[in-house]
């Protein structure tokens, strides 16, 4: 089921949110603790040169879809993230459908900086940690225990 903003570009509101699914390994979790709870790890998240997300409200309101219909066999866990927090960082986000069908429809990107500027190495690992705390688990469970001591 297509909806006449299928494919087209729109604003992606502050107030709306990302939701992105991650791996369930060691290697893309991270042991947040100040809040006792695994958030994906910095490294894992991927901007080449942008990070992916889905636009949860397109795909709730014009699609009636949830957060498993973004899981994928390999990427079991989905995280959410509100827009205006991503935008607080100075990054950008903008909805870049890939296709007409949900939920490439509802593909959106986030950079680093909003006037496209590629920041330094260290920059960029600190807005992926500061990125990565801000997502939440809204899908899947995650199967390992909190690190020793944690
Ligand atoms: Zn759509």
């Amino acid at each position: 089921m297509n909806h006449e903003s299928c494919g087209t570009l729109a604003c992606v509101p502050d107030a709306d949110h990302l939701w992105r699914s991650v791996r369930h390994d060691a290697s893309n979790l991270a042991w947040h603790d100040d809040e006792k709870r695994w958030i994906p790890a910095g490294t894992a998240l991927q901007f080449d040169p942008d990070w992916s997300g889905r636009w949860r409200e397109h795909l709730i309101d014009i699609h009636g879809l949830g957060p498993s219909d973004v899981a994928e066999a390999h990427r079991p866990l989905v995280f959410e993230v509100q827009v205006e927090a991503i935008r607080m960082l100075g990054m950008k986000v903008e909805h870049t459908p890939q296709a007409t069908d949900p939920t490439d429809c509802a593909h959106a990107s986030t950079w680093y900086r909003t006037d496209g500027a590629q920041p330094t190495r260290p920059e960029r690992a600190l807005l992926r940690n500061a990125l990565a705390v801000l997502l939440t688990l809204v899908h899947g469970a995650i199967a390992m225990p909190p690190p020793p001591g944690a």
